[in-house]
């Protein structure tokens, strides 16, 4: 018998008792990337409300949220004209089911709307509940595509060492972070294959036999190149469906892969009839200046777009698969047993898509993405300032998607141990401080709300710095 909840419907954070709640929270939720060790000495931070930039815990402590949620509320908290287009579309239709004839005004409405925002003929719209599914069905269009086309043997997926795409089972393989290859999982592996991570700082490590050492960026790049075209014959282009790539890699370290490598590697994928998803799940809607990256920052039209995220500033789970109408096309030709059977109750919720469009409507009206481009390069730059500090090695990312990597040496770029666990440690001098950034392993991650104010980039930084002079007192 579980625990009575008294207040099945939280009114006021005035009902809530903060050591019941954390209480409840450790007795029964278990959390996305739950460290049992640590969860159960410490249990859990208890946000309780936010506004603008900042988030409160249930003790009333405010703090200035660096990672914007995790890296969606690009909007930032409080809009009251999303709560109210989510609260104006549940009276008027909650849900009603999307599947195979069936639809519903905001879903239609938002699919025209991405579709007009897309680069290309990227004009096809299927609707997820969130990252991880938009990528794993990525990968069953990609399927259907090439076996529609007669091409039933190319099945395999390549992506790279370093890049996140979720945690369905499919899509926790197509992953290459190793620090998510946990010894107790299962991976897809005769299905999946990485190639090298394009971190040009760490060039020396992540190519085999240190061969990266002392690479120019262009050097790095055509080696990255060459191997995606190795891989690509030794498994067999006839085995291939499709490439996967982040176009700034985000939870594999901020990574803004070598000038021109996702031009050419969309080349490459194209010579040999694969077909190239770019996973905009965190890039897309604002976060590197305009509603999607590929084409505006990197040039390039893939045949897939993926998205979530700041597709709805995380005011409600929605993911999205924008597609070419190329591939529409064939997966579409007349064929009596062509039933794409792939989908999900909440595909176009009514509720997330109304969300999704008050959202764009708003980024429009503000022109947050104006923002973003004003603002990104002074965040940028005030980060930078912070390579003054002996331990901050690198100062890397684009506009409002950053990072800060420590190291013990900045000359050799030598890693601390990961006994020392240093962006864990910096990250609670900053919660102490005021301020949430992200550990991911020595790095911390900025990827704050994109309506950040000068004042507030100042503060930020201000804390951050703050935050890695206590640590570096610590370690003295
Ligand atoms: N792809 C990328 C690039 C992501 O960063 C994430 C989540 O962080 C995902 C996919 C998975 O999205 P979700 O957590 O909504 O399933």
């Amino acid at each position: 018998m579980g625990t009575q909840g008294q207040h099945l419907a939280i009114a006021s954070l005035d009902q809530v008792d903060p050591k019941d709640i954390w209480q409840k929270d450790k007795d029964h939720f278990v959390h996305p990337w739950t460290h049992f060790d640590s969860f159960k000495k410490d249990g859990s931070l208890v946000m309780g409300r936010a506004e603008g930039a900042y988030v409160y815990d249930l003790s009333g402590k405010r703090y200035l949220d660096g990672i914007g949620g995790l890296w969606c509320v690009n909007i930032g908290y409080g809009r009251r004209e999303i709560a109210e287009a989510i609260s104006a579309q549940a009276l008027r239709m909650a849900f009603y089911n999307p599947f195979v004839d069936t639809t519903n005004v905001p879903a239609a409405e938002l699919a025209a709307k991405l579709a007009s925002l897309a680069p290309g003929d990227l004009n096809k719209v299927f609707f997820t509940c969130g990252g991880s599914t938009a990528n794993d069905t990525a990968v069953r269009i990609a399927h259907y595509y090439h076996a529609k086309r007669g091409k039933k043997s190319k099945k395999q997926i390549i992506s790279r060492i370093d890049a996140y795409h979720g945690s369905t089972y499919l899509t926790g393989s197509i992953t290459g972070r190793p620090a998510d290859r946990s010894p107790y999982l299962h991976f897809v592996d005769d299905l999946v294959h990485h190639v090298s991570s394009p971190n040009f700082y760490r060039a020396h490590e992540v190519l085999p036999n240190g061969v990266g050492k002392g690479m120019t960026e262009e050097q790095f790049c055509d080696y990255l190149i060459e191997e995606l075209e190795a891989k690509i014959l030794e498994v067999g282009p006839d085995n291939i469906a499709v490439f996967f790539a982040e176009p700034v890699m985000g939870a594999g370290g901020v990574i803004v892969p070598p000038k021109g490598y996702h031009k050419r590697s969309l080349e490459v994928c194209h010579r040999h009839d694969i077909l190239y998803v770019s996973d905009e799940v965190v890039t897309a809607f604002g976060r590197l200046g305009h509603f999607f990256a590929s084409e505006a920052v990197f040039g390039i039209v893939p045949d897939m777009i993926v998205t979530a995220k700041g597709l709805t500033s995380g005011y409600q789970p929605l993911g999205a698969v924008i597609f070419s109408d190329r591939v529409y096309e064939a997966m579409s030709a007349e064929d009596p047993d062509g039933w794409f059977t792939n989908g999900y109750t909440y595909s176009g919720h009514p509720v997330a898509c109304a969300a999704g469009l008050a959202n764009i409507a708003l980024m429009e009206r503000e022109d947050l993405n104006g923002h973003v481009q004003k603002m990104g390069p002074y965040l940028e730059q005030q980060l930078n300032t912070l390579l003054e500090l002996p331990i901050v090695g690198n100062v890397r990312g684009h506009k409002f998607m950053m990072c800060v990597e420590n190291v013990m040496d900045k000359t050799t770029r030598e890693h601390f141990p990961d006994a020392v666990n240093i962006g864990k440690r910096i990250s609670d001098h900053c919660e102490k401080l005021g301020l949430i950034v992200r550990p991911l392993g020595a790095l911390n991650v900025i990827s704050p709300p994109l309506t950040l104010s000068k004042e507030e980039v100042d503060e930020l930084v201000s804390l951050l710095r703050q935050g890695i002079e206590a640590t570096m007192a610590d370690l003295k």
